[in-house]
């Protein structure tokens, strides 16, 4: 068991870890943030509930400067339930921070609110690719201050197709990011989009005990 206290987190990060009953990390979050907070890009494969959507929130978050109004993170997840399950994690985890705004961009809905919620200041998007795909085409959203990456459920993604509209949305922000990626399995694509995303991955794999 590895205390969140043995990392580089701030004290109200710490208390709130704690007050949300996250009294240590799982084998993946201990494997992975000290990687992610380091700042390099990342590879970790651990099986679902194993507690991977922290793991980048943690890191993606102790980058993120709140009075900043600039989208310095964007999330990409395959469903809009996944996207939507990762949005209230962030939340919970930012919660003691000051007013970090965490956007969802999906499909199935009217492009109407989530521009304005653009307009008004996102510090973190969190969607599907052919949305957020969309979303820049219009310039509703900018990625050009963007610092962090995170490929989540890629394995997912890759399944349903995503792979270009992952290339064309990766291509639209700047290469000096760190990219993160989780799965729970590792097919033969995960190779391809690290080899064409991400820069000299760590790959941290937690096997499920037998
Ligand atoms: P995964 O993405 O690997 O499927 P999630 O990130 O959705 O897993 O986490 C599964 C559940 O475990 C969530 O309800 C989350 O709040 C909880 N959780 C994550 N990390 C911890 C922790 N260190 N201690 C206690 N609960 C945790
Ligand atoms: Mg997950």
């Amino acid at each position: 068991m590895t205390a969140f206290s043995s990392l580089p987190l701030s004290p109200t990060t710490l208390a709130n870890l704690q007050q949300l009953g996250y009294e240590s990390m799982t084998p993946i979050q201990a494997a992975s943030l000290p990687v992610a907070l380091a700042g390099q890009d990342l590879i970790a494969q651990a099986k679902t509930g194993s507690g991977k959507t922290a793991a980048f929130a943690l890191a993606l978050l102790a980058k993120l400067n709140p009075r900043w109004f600039a989208v310095q993170a964007m999330v990409l997840c395959p469903t809009r339930e996944l996207a939507d399950q990762v949005t209230v994690e962030i939340r919970r985890l930012a919660r003691a921070e000051e007013n970090i705004k965490v956007v969802t961009l999906c499909g199935g809905v009217a492009t109407r609110g989530q521009r304005a919620s653009l307009e008004n200041g996102a510090h973190i998007v969190v969607g599907t690719p052919g949305r957020i795909m969309d979303l820049l085409e219009r310039e509703y959203l900018s990625l050009e201050n963007l610092n962090t990456l995170v490929l989540d459920e890629a394995d997912r993604m890759l399944d349903m197709g995503f792979f270009e509209d992952i290339a064309t949305v990766v291509k639209q922000t700047p290469k000096e990011r760190q990219t993160l990626l989780f799965s729970a399995t590792y097919p033969e694509g995960i190779a391809k989009l690290a080899q064409q995303f991400m820069r000299d991955p760590q790959q941290i794999t937690v096997k499920a005990p037998a």
